[in-house]
């Protein structure tokens, strides 16, 4: 066995403290990695894989990247869910005795990335860490790029909310408590199964009172009582363990990691990942894309800080009136002056990411461009506060609210030349003008310069030689070069230095002494220049607090006029919200349907729960528009919340405190659940959480059975609905359940009417009172195009299916009875063939329990 080379040993040691990272390894202009690492991003990154002695019997697997482009490849590591610890050279190699000292300056991890090529502009970026202790979850979300940083906390009971929490969050990654790894497999392994990096922070050095000290010693507090998490123990801990892992991975202060908000879910409108999914908030059902949902629709922002702001709102509607009303206001100030709106957001459209900004200049990674965009951004906003003060007070209030930063744009625009060049460390950035030492510098580099062109064309002269060039690299400074041909004509008194293939190259005592003046001025103005930098980048670092709220403040007024612009443009109406529990919608359209249909199309249709009516029963063919109708109605109610106008010509709406959906029908493949599984535990879900105050869609429960048990179902669950009060809105395509609404109160049928022409149907999507008693099946069939052949016998089976029904004695459905016994009601439900169910054949009798209605008893 040979000795492991000194360098190797280096390795081995640095990579045994990162051993879950893949160590991208410092050796001159490459990172390399080696062993496994290198076999791994080998094939992740498709490089070539070479080897490389380490004094070993074998030579040890070994890719690298060149430095200089090494950031994406970092990105894409991390992307597909690695970690990537970078290793630098931490002393100069020319001054290094025997190895060059090399450390990690910082961890990359999905939950740490900063790289603009990469990340959603509109989205953040959130590293989660969720802690249990005793009976409390903590939850503790940082974006690390923006600083947005953020604590809430449930109890056991609540383990629901906290997962819904969990998705609406989407974290990139996730730490946890050890002892939810350990207790609550269930909450990491789905997350696991989505790629997301998911890891277990060392619990036994943070303790709760260590987690305080943390995180006042991050804000400089004597308590935690500020930010209103003093007695959440679980969501101290977890909001410690994210600045204590950005610290570790980072390397690094984080000085714009300025404050925490704590909040608690039961502020917001209750939303579960199924109903976020099925009501395509922020994304389609089936493409997964921005475009399409309603926040593709509501999204009018301008900034980027705005974009992911109105993300947060359309995921957290409000639930308390005047929260609600405030907003309202600021949106109608805005719809009603177009002008002014039109000025704002021509105004922020020269906003740069201020949030994003503030991080880099927190993480010191700022250029001289990012510094130049965040002036520029600033520049933008006195003239959209000077329109904002000569509006309404309320746009006057929020005008007073945004600090526009002058002194700080003026710092930077009279320190920094207009267009500076990424380098930060190669000069170029300092306003002349600015320093008098560097406009010195710049003068004898500059001279000296046009002094070399001058030699150059003074020696051409002298030796005759026209192609006798003055150049310069690196090893030899400047030179004289003569080719080949006119080796003859050099002077005595050059100094040859090189040869080359074609010619040589030489120095003169003169050339050498303005070289030394030359270069020496440069050196002394890059360093000049780069410290001049450094001292306005961190002279806005101890600015970041303001930097930040002038950049919250921003997002808001954009939002704001992101809404009204929408309103104005779609012709929305503000709505009327109050803590009652009626809802009135008149005239009320689909956001998105609407949208993507064009102006004039959709046929808008009101909507009342009034007067005690909780439970809509909505009939009518496929296609006829059923599902658009209470997914508008959803969205029409959240909007409401939101503060947004909404689609409708006049809304008054009771808050409500959660919606729910059960919508559309869909194989989860990857937990093996058939679709019908999916659709019973869904409205489970729903029987079991929602309350008088929530607002609940169901389409068609029942579908996905044979026609008997999906229609005892559809009815056992539309009565528990009834039963809960809630607002609910029920389609389904089993008409015998109309009879509902003679038998149960607050319910009220509705149907989407369609008009026959003759073998087809017209669409007309207008809501109605009463129900039908058809189908139209074979007519949508034909309408999506079966072949004729297929439609003509469809229609020969049903006819025969009618007659012989007919000819059998009639059994209507004898409708509902209900037998209270001293333990337990028990509802009967008879149902028999008739005409109108062209598939029911027997008369089947359903039993089930009132106690738990998605329990049938058969
Ligand atoms: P259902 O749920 O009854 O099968 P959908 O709600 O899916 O029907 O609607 C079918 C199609 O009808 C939609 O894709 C939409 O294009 C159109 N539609 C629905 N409602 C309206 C409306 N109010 N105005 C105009 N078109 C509508």
């Amino acid at each position: 066995m040979k000795a492991v080379t000194p360098m190797m040993k280096q390795y081995q040691e640095i990579k045994n403290r990162h051993p879950d990272a893949i160590l991208f390894f410092r050796l001159g202009d490459f990172y390399e990695m080696f062993g496994p690492d290198a076999l791994l991003a080998s094939r992740e990154l498709e490089i070539t894989l070479t080897g490389r002695e380490a004094g070993l019997e074998e030579r040890i697997p070994m890719c690298g990247v060149p430095y200089h482009s090494a950031q994406g490849y970092i990105s894409r590591l991390v992307e597909k869910g690695y970690k990537v610890a970078i290793c630098e050279q931490v002393e100069d190699p020319a001054a290094a005795k025997g190895i060059v000292k090399r450390e990690i300056v910082r961890v990359v991890t999905p939950g740490t990335l900063m790289d603009t090529n990469v990340l959603e502009e509109k989205s953040n970026n959130y590293l989660v860490a969720v802690a249990h202790i005793a009976d409390e979850w903590g939850l503790a979300a940082l974006d690390v790029f923006t600083g947005d940083f953020m604590a809430a906390r449930w109890y056991d009971c609540d383990l629901v909310a906290l997962q819904a929490e969990l998705l609406r969050l989407a974290p990139k990654e996730l730490l946890v408590y050890p002892a939810v790894a350990a207790n609550f497999p269930e909450l990491t392994d789905g997350w696991k199964k989505q790629g997301i990096l998911v890891s277990s922070y060392p619990a036994e050095d943070l303790t709760v009172e260590q987690a305080t000290t943390v995180i006042k010693g991050q804000f400089n507090l004597s308590s935690l009582e500020a930010f209103g998490c003093a007695h959440w123990p679980a969501a101290i801990v977890a909001a410690a363990i994210n600045l204590r892992y950005v610290q570790d991975t980072q390397k690094a202060n984080l000085p714009h990691i300025t404050r925490l908000r704590t909040y608690r879910t039961d502020h917001f409108m209750r939303l579960d990942p199924a109903t976020r999914r099925n009501l395509e908030l922020t994304r389609t059902m089936r493409e997964g894309s921005r475009k399409g949902s309603l926040l593709g629709v509501i999204d009018k922002t301008v900034t980027a800080m705005g974009g992911r702001l109105i993300k947060r709102w359309i995921e957290q509607p409000l639930t308390d009136v005047e929260a609600i009303c405030k907003r309202q206001a600021v949106v109608a100030a805005l719809v009603d002056d177009g002008l002014l709106r039109q000025d704002v957001r021509a105004g922020l459209r020269a906003v740069y990411d201020l949030e994003r900004l503030a991080g880099k200049v927190a993480y010191g990674s700022a250029n001289g461009r990012d510094l130049i965009a965040l002036a520029s951004s600033l520049e933008a906003l006195p003239t959209v506060l000077d329109k904002l003060r000569q509006g309404p007070s309320v746009l006057e209030k929020l005008a007073s609210r945004i600090d526009a930063l002058t002194p700080v744009a003026r710092r930077i625009t009279e320190t920094l030349v207009d267009d500076p060049p990424v380098s930060v460390r190669d000069g170029g950035l300092i306003r002349s003008g600015f320093h008098p030492e560097v406009d010195e510098l710049r003068k004898i580099a500059g001279s000296g310069k046009e002094w070399l062109a001058h030699i150059e064309q003074r020696e051409r002269e002298r030796t005759g030689i026209r192609s006798l060039k003055v150049g310069f690299n690196k090893v030899f400074g400047y030179f004289i070069e003569v080719s080949k041909a006119n080796m003859t004509s050099v002077p005595a008194d050059y100094i040859r230095r090189q040869t080359l293939a074609n010619g040589e190259r030489y120095i003169t005592p003169e050339l050498k002494t303005y070289e030394e003046k030359i270069l020496g001025a440069e050196e002394k103005l890059t360093q000049l220049e780069y410290r001049l930098f450094t001292e306005l980048r961190s002279s806005i670092e101890a600015l970041l607090p303001q930097l930040q709220k002038t950049a919250e403040q921003v997002a808001h007024l954009d939002v704001f006029a992101a809404l009204a612009q929408v309103a104005v443009e779609q012709g929305y109406v503000c709505p009327d919200i109050h803590d009652g529990t009626e809802i009135h919608i008149q005239g009320g359209r689909h956001p998105v349907v609407e949208a993507h249909l064009g102006p004039g199309v959709f046929v808008p249709n009101d909507t009342r729960f009034c007067d005690g009516e909780t439970l809509l029963l909505i009939t009518g063919p496929n296609m006829a528009g059923k599902s658009t109708y209470m997914r508008q109605v959803a969205l029409i109610v959240l909007l409401a919340q939101v503060g947004s106008f909404v689609p409708a010509t006049a809304a008054a709406i009771g808050v409500v405190d959660r919606i729910f959906t059960r919508v559309g029908a869909s194989d989860d493949l990857a937990t093996g659940q058939s679709t019908f599984m999916v659709e019973m535990t869904e409205v489970a879900h729903i029987l079991h959480h929602a309350t008088s105050r929530s607002l609940v869609v169901l389409d068609e429960v029942g579908r996905g059975t044979s026609t008997f048990d999906g229609m005892a179902i559809a009815w056992a669950v539309a009565e528990a609905i009834q039963r809960l009060g809630a607002k609910s809105l029920f389609a389904t395509h089993y008409h015998e359940l109309v009879r509902l609404e003679e038998t149960l109160p607050g319910v009220r049928c509705y149907t989407i009417a369609v008009r026959e022409s003759g073998d087809d149907i017209v669409f007309l999507h207008q809501i109605r009172p009463g129900g039908v008693n058809k189908s139209y099946g074979i007519q949508v069939a034909r309408l999506a195009g079966l072949p004729s052949s297929v439609i003509l016998r469809a229609r020969e089976i049903l006819a025969n299916l009618e007659s012989e029904s007919k000819k059998r004695p009639e059994q209507k459905a004898l409708a509902m009875t209900t037998n209270t016994t001293s333990d337990q009601s028990v509802s009967v439900a008879v149902v028999a063939n008739e005409t109108s169910s062209h598939f029911a054949h027997e008369a089947s009798v359903f039993l089930y329990d009132d106690s738990d209605p998605g329990q049938l008893m058969l």
